[in-house]
């Protein structure tokens, strides 16, 4: 058999690009399915987004990932979208299919894998935190998996007001926004409650929702899309409340693996990305 020496190539565009341990759990897939395939980690400024997407183009790139801050940037550069990457209007995941660079979005769908195991999506009530990028692919995803009702809770209103229009129109869910009033009562009928903010991301650890924690029901879900740290103070308050919780990094890790399956038409191994990722940030729970 000739051996050959041309590895295919995935990989990120982000800035900061410097924590971003992606690539760690990529590469164990990869290397577990004895596939040659790279995962680049590549720091991109702004004005270096477009240069960047066509040397991937040109050196045939299988995909790549889009950071903080090309989500929504990197559109005007792809030739199309799949449905929920248009509909949230940002993009994660790029694939590279015959040439053709198509955007598509998995985080909400990396989240929605994420809480399945915990909660039946269909018909239930979510309370989410966050309007940003993150926020509008969960609660985008949240919707199309059959949640009936999504209240839109952010600290700007513009922008929680129209995530709550935009899941309104373009789903079958029904969506309102409500004000992030101080010391905020979540509905007692939530069954879903999820942070979508980056309050409590590293290094601001100790920062915490502005929420009444009495109104924390040990009957709801909660969950935080925050990876670093695993333990914010939204899970450890509702664990000691009895409640159900489901950290970032299950979303982390099933992002990823709808990326590799776009990208590769195969199925990784959830639990060699989940060990190579605990390996890389030194958790013991994953
Ligand atoms: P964006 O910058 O797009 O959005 C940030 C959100 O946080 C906005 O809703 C913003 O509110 C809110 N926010 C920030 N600071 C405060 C504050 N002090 N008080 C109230 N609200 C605040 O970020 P992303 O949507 O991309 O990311 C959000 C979070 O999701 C991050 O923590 C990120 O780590 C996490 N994430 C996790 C992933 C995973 O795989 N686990 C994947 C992607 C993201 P406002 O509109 O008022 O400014």
């Amino acid at each position: 058999m000739s051996k050959h020496f041309l590895s295919e190539l995935t990989g990120s565009f982000a800035t900061p690009a410097l924590e971003n341990p992606t690539g760690v759990m990529m590469e164990a897939a990869y290397q577990n399915l004895g596939l040659d395939w790279r995962y680049i980690n590549c720091e991109i400024q702004p004005d270096d987004l477009k240069n960047a997407v066509l040397g991937a183009k040109a050196m045939n790139w299988r995909g790549f990932n889009c950071s903080i801050p090309h989500k929504v940037s990197v559109i005007a550069h792809l030739d199309d979208l799949g449905e929920s990457a248009r509909i949230i209007g940002a993009v994660n995941t790029v694939v590279n299919r015959d040439g053709k660079l198509i955007g598509e979005n998995t985080d909400g769908r990396g989240f929605v894998e994420s809480v399945k195991s915990s909660l039946a999506l269909a018909n239930k009530r979510v309370v989410l935190f966050g309007a940003g990028g993150a926020a509008r692919a969960v609660a985008v995803e949240l919707a199309l998996a059959g949640v009936a009702h999504i209240i839109i809770v952010n600290r700007n209103q513009e922008r929680g007001q129209e995530l709550a229009s935009l899941v309104a129109e373009n789903t079958p869910a029904d969506a309102e926004y409500h004000a992030w009033t101080q010391q905020y009562q979540i509905p007692a009928e939530a069954d879903l409650v999820i942070n979508v903010t980056s309050i409590g991301l590293f290094p601001n650890v100790d920062a915490e929702l502005d929420i009444d924690t009495e109104s924390i029901k040990s009957s709801m879900v909660v969950a935080d899309g925050i990876f670093n740290p695993p333990e914010t103070r939204l899970i450890q308050t509702a664990k000691s409340k009895g409640c159900t919780t489901v950290n970032g990094l299950g979303m982390l890790v099933q992002q990823g693996v709808i990326a590799f399956e776009y990208w590769t038409g195969k199925t990784p191994s959830i639990d060699v990305m989940k060990a190579a990722l605990s390996d890389a940030l030194d958790i013991t729970d994953l």
